[in-house]
């Protein structure tokens, strides 16, 4: 149950993998104590569009809310699977979409604050709360006499007379009952309970792990002279954090987590570019506490027997089967369909680094270490200009309003009107109000742009309020980003990428804004993975439109628009690095696939000869670009992306082949975002994703525009 036990809690509590099971406690009873009116979450809010009380929210409300949520959702779904009469899908499959409204609404809030703006009382209600969620989940799915009435409506789904949607979601619950194992045995049942408890932990074990090692794994600079190139506020950092690890005097290099590393790019001493990158890369492989290959053997093993238990060839089997690819051959095809061309232009990328490096006599071969170092000097060579030309024409409002908001009037005509009286949980946190192009309102669209210490890396959407087609309910949606906030009274002056990241946010605020289905399981961005970050990547390509750059890149002290030659510049910079770029994340995506397409019986042992042999065979064993993350700090993995890694790729060939038809059509037209909208973006997951793709597209995708996008039509050729 994907969407309805709530990824929102399930992200926050973040156990292990959802819609799976978990050995657990009897769920807890009701609270009986607290009077309703003391906490916000017990009544639906009062505010417009239901918007969250953060006027009258306090740490101290979340865990009773959660507690009796989860409480009053399995007595409403007691009472369904114990329904005297003989089951309907009004009775039974309605009902349940009808539960957990209290559960749903505070998860919605506690699930997004624990990621935006967290404190230690909610840290602790996180952890607090997981084992209990995870039991509450198991009680649903593993409920024999509920399935009981699932399985019988299924079994007669054609007779049922039910239309499109509602057939849908009767098979939808069919499959989530299933997929969590409740066609087993009991005995087997408790097998796969086991299982899940033992990978929960594992999953657990190696989340801290990879965290302390990043953490240990930080490379110690004794004369800052080795620190040559390194910006100097980096250099402050480095000591600062020497200081705090105990070496005063000292700087340290602190890794982050994927293989590559930024200071990388900039420091001109190659012992310790090489020091660095040897660091990164041994990660949880060094034989100490935190090593993680035998975590990662054991839980590929554990996960290969459970998919087996369940009927499936192998983990990626399983997980494939319910994401938009569909199948392992899929995947597989895709990814090595790209492998050979991607690497042939990351070494063509790398014979021009060599280049440099012979012309300045370095007398040494271009490696891993190396890459960073020389791709800036090429992109500099080629592309001469700096972030801080561009910042002044990407003033923050600016951005927002006469670059976002206007392409979404532009495409959809959409207005927004900012609403100063609907309460925030942070002061830089803005409301909007969005209304249709003939006035009718559609929904709420909060902003959280600025970077604090109490929000988690990154930028993400948000839903506090599905729309709902059974209640009526409309949606209100929140994107979140980590822009550093000027001092007092500056002006906010974005990069680039932020400027692409906030189109790309806004991009799943419409998923959830235009959502105009009828049953809450398929609202808005309740899609397969592989395929939710499609409308985002799409929406991205109007912040370099021209007519709405012309709109929004205007200088914030002369309103001169931005140069075409500067723009021309950065334009032609982001394609530079596709080799590498694309190489380095094929090599990570077929690792995860490798680890999971192992059958039960099969598993390797050593994670670290298994990986290098996996990359062998793919094609993918080029030295210089190591994968984007190796088998030991690859979290994704063992996280809720496990043999999904490759879904960036797959929703970007339907990005790609969308991209195109806008263009084909007109590019930036009311009708073709109405088109998009009514065949696309307003359907949530109510359909297969596909036959959604084709209902905008007419037709399959096709992978050539992705190859385009990302320079590998010409090594791929006409295929
Ligand atoms: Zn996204």
């Amino acid at each position: 149950m994907k969407s309805k036990l709530s990824l929102a809690l399930a992200a926050a509590l973040a156990t292990a993998t959802p819609g799976l099971l978990h050995a657990a406690d009897a769920p807890a009873p009701a609270q009986a104590a607290e009077p309703v009116s003391a906490n916000p979450f017990f009544t639906v809010s009062s505010l417009p569009y239901q918007a969250p009380r953060f006027d009258l929210i306090k740490n101290e409300h979340y865990q009773p809310a959660l507690e009796r949520g989860m409480a009053e959702q399995r007595a409403e779904i007691d009472a369904i699977a114990v329904n005297p009469d003989a089951p309907t899908f009004e009775n039974t499959i309605v009902a349940m979409e009808k539960t957990g409204a209290l559960l749903n609404r505070t998860a919605a809030v506690f699930g997004n604050l624990a990621g935006a703006h967290t404190n230690p009382e909610i840290q602790k209600v996180q952890a607090a709360l997981a084992p209990k969620f995870a039991a509450h989940q198991d009680a649903i799915l593993l409920d024999g006499t509920l399935f009981a009435r699932v399985k019988s409506l299924h079994d007669q789904r054609d007779a049922l007379g039910l239309d499109d949607q509602s057939k849908r979601l009767l098979e939808r619950y069919y499959i989530d009952f299933v997929r969590a194992g409740a066609n087993l045995s009991d005995a087997d049942k408790e097998t796969l309970k086991a299982m899940n408890a033992e990978l929960a932990s594992l999953a657990t074990t190696f989340s801290q792990n990879v965290l302390k090692e990043v953490n240990t794994s930080g490379v110690l600079v004794e004369d800052v002279a080795e620190l040559d190139g390194l910006p100097a506020e980096a250099v402050t950092a480095a000591a600062e954090a020497a200081k705090a690890a105990g070496h005063e005097g000292k700087w340290l290099i602190a890794l982050q987590n994927t293989s590559g590393q930024p200071p990388l790019t900039n420091l001109t001493n190659r012992a310790l570019r090489q020091r660095i990158m040897e660091a990164s890369l041994t990660r949880g492989t060094r034989g100490n506490e935190y090593d993680n290959t035998a975590i990662v053997a054991k839980v590929a093993k554990l996960r290969a027997e459970r998919a087996r238990l369940l009927g499936y060839d192998n983990h990626a089997h399983y997980v494939l089967e319910d994401e938009t690819a569909g199948t392992v051959a899929a995947v597989n095809k895709l990814l090595s369909d790209l492998a050979p061309a991607a690497v042939a232009n990351a070494r063509k990328e790398a014979a021009e680094m060599q280049a440099i490096i012979d012309a300045e006599g370095g007398g040494f071969e271009l490696g891993a270490a190396d890459w960073a170092f020389y791709a800036e000097k090429v992109r500099q060579q080629k592309y001469a200009f700096d972030e801080s030309q561009l910042r002044p024409y990407f003033e923050i409002n600016n951005v927002l309003e006469k670059g976002v908001f206007y392409a979404a009037g532009q495409l959809f005509g959409l207005q927004f009107k900012e609403r100063k009286d609907i309460p925030v949980y942070h002061p830089d946190v803005r409301v909007w109000e969005v209304f249709e192009a003939d006035g009718s309102p559609l929904g709420l669209f909060y902003g959280d742009f600025y970077a604090r210490p109490t929000k988690r890396g990154g930028a993400w959407m948000n839903a506090y309020v599905p729309q709902n087609g059974l209640t009526g309910t409309r949606p209100v949606v929140a994107n979140h980003q980590n822009i550093p906030k000027p001092s007092e009274g500056q002006p906010t002056l974005m990069t680039f990428d932020e400027v692409t990241t906030m189109f790309h946010e806004f991009g799943h605020a419409l998923h959830g804004l235009f959502s105009d289905v009828k049953y809450p399981q398929f609202a808005g961005t309740s899609v397969p993975r592989d395929f939710v970050e499609y409308p985002s990547q799409v929406n991205e390509m109007w912040a370099t439109w021209p007519s709405i750059l012309a709109n929004y890149a205007k200088h914030h002290q002369t309103g001169e628009p931005i140069p075409q030659a500067l723009l021309d510049k950065v334009l032609a910079a982001e394609q530079y690095g596709q080799g590498h770029a694309t190489t380095e994340y094929l090599a990570a995506a077929m690792l995860d696939q490798a680890i999971h397409q192992q059958t039960a019986g099969n598993v390797a042992t050593d994670a670290l000869a298994f990986e290098a042999q996996a990359l062998k065979a793919a094609g993918l064993d080029y030295a210089p670009v190591p994968p984007r993350y190796r088998s030991a700090y690859f979290s994704h993995i063992m996280g809720g992306y496990s043999a999904g890694y490759y879904a960036y790729l797959w929703s970007e060939v339907l990005d790609a082949e969308s991209v195109e038809w806008f263009k084909e059509n007109g590019g930036l037209k009311r009708e073709n975002g109405d088109h998009f909208r009514r065949t696309l973006l307003s359907q949530g997951g109510s359909k297969d994703a596909m036959q959604l793709f084709r209902d905008f597209r007419g037709r399959d995708p096709e992978v050539r525009p992705l190859l385009v996008r990302r320079g590998l039509d010409e090594a791929i050729g006409d295929e």
